[in-house]
């Protein structure tokens, strides 16, 4: 190469020189690339055939996912984990993962909408029959499972009127069925429980929601046992669902406070649901943490005694109240997504489950009237005066 500075080759390589052995940040940089260089052919093909750990390129997977992985496995009690883009790409990998033309799944009928709308078009499309069931109550549900059926997949707590599933009875019946328990947890979260130590297969996350916890980033996970995570992970390489190493950065940084921000935003949520209960404005409120909750003893028996974070209400007064009520908020901000830092609400009705047809929102309890909270990590009194304030107004 010439003496003289060529400034296009400058401008390419200058400043990419490693760091000087024995510098260690404390904590994992972003590692902003796309590729990894090697010494040798050999280097490629022992990290290829995965005889040497290492990285090669960033669908692949990077330093900052592996350490999303871990710490997603670990909070799971797993042997392994896969950082996916979203929440709605961990479950197509999984389910892609897991299932072939011809074969039958059970979805409950609880699920988040954009799980069922991937069951029921994109499902059917490619020869996979889907059934939607209810979960709550075992009876029936047995009777459901036929000789093509391969999945059963579950919310442990479902949105917006959080039904509550018996993680370990599903598990035991699965099991004799000979068909896998997927379970998805973002809104239960590892704080209150963890499925795959009840004998579910696989748990996936929109850690989007209360994991990340601070509404600046999407993300997924896969999680479940050292075959399955291998298997999913060519899947996932395959259909390049792969996530930006500055979220699976942010990620990281943000599950170190996660069980800091679940003691108070439980704490609070009972607190709020309590408040909620008591008042002569509402109707019904929907929270597991409450005993009258109708699983609430399965609350009591699987998940500490902790109803989470999120709860919904019904207002009494004819369906202009629901608007009039979000109008009036100052602090609760109206954001159709849930399991951040600041206390949210949403109207199902208008967002969650906008796509279902009145008879069937009517089925799943959801009325005009019912509006949904995300409780964040403020001082409960403040939201309760907030909720007070727009209560008497209305
Ligand atoms: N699972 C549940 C229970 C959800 O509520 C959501 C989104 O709201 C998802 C999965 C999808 O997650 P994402 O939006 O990160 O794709």
């Amino acid at each position: 190469m010439s003496e003289r500075p060529h400034i296009s080759t400058d401008c390419a390589h200058a400043g990419e020189e490693p760091l000087a052995p024995g510098s260690t940040p404390s904590v994992m940089p972003i590692y902003q690339t796309s590729v990894y260089d090697f010494p040798d052919l050999e280097q490629v093909d022992e990290i290829f055939d995965h005889r040497k750990p290492g990285f090669i390129y960033g669908r692949y997977g990077l330093p900052n996912h592996a350490a999303f992985e871990t710490i997603a496995a670990k909070l799971e009690e797993a042997e392994g984990a896969i950082a996916s883009a979203s929440g709605m790409a961990a479950i197509a990998v999984a389910f892609w993962t897991l299932i072939q033309t011809g074969d039958e799944v059970l979805i409950a009928n609880d699920c988040y909408g954009g799980t069922l709308g991937l069951a029921s078009r994109d499902f059917s499309r490619l020869g996979i029959a889907t059934r939607f069931v209810p979960t709550t109550k075992l009876a029936g549900l047995e009777a459901a499972i036929s000789p093509r059926t391969k999945i059963l997949l579950v919310e442990t707590l479902s949105n917006p009127v959080w039904n509550v599933i018996d993680v370990s009875a599903l598990a035991e019946m699965c099991h004799r069925k000979g068909i896998k328990l997927l379970v998805d947890n973002t809104v239960a979260t590892p704080y209150l429980i963890r499925p795959l130590t009840l004998g579910a297969d696989v748990v996936l996350h929109s850690a989007t929601k209360f994991l990340a916890g601070h509404h600046d980033i999407t993300a997924g996970l896969i999680i479940g046992g050292r075959e399955f995570i291998g298997r999913a992970r060519e899947v996932q390489i395959r259909m390049g669902s792969s996530l930006a190493p500055f979220d699976a950065w942010l990620a990281v940084r943000s599950i170190k406070t996660f069980p800091l921000r679940m003691a108070q935003i439980c704490s609070s949520a009972l607190a709020i649901a309590q408040f909620l209960a008591n008042h002569r404005k509402v109707e019904t409120v929907y929270y597991p943490g409450l005993p009258a909750h109708p699983q609430h003893e399965i609350v009591r028996r699987t998940m500490r005694g902790l109803g989470g974070g999120m709860l919904s209400f019904d207002l009494k007064g004819g369906t202009g109240s629901a608007e009039n009520f979000v109008k009036r908020l100052r602090l609760i901000r109206f954001a159709p997504s849930f399991g951040g830092v600041m206390t949210t609400i949403s109207h199902p009705a208008k967002t969650s489950h906008r796509s279902l047809t009145p008879a069937q929102r009517a089925e799943a309890g959801i009325s005009d009237t019912l509006l949904r909270l995300s409780i964040g990590i403020e001082e409960p009194e403040d939201i309760i005066e907030e909720l007070e304030r727009v209560l008497k107004e209305i």
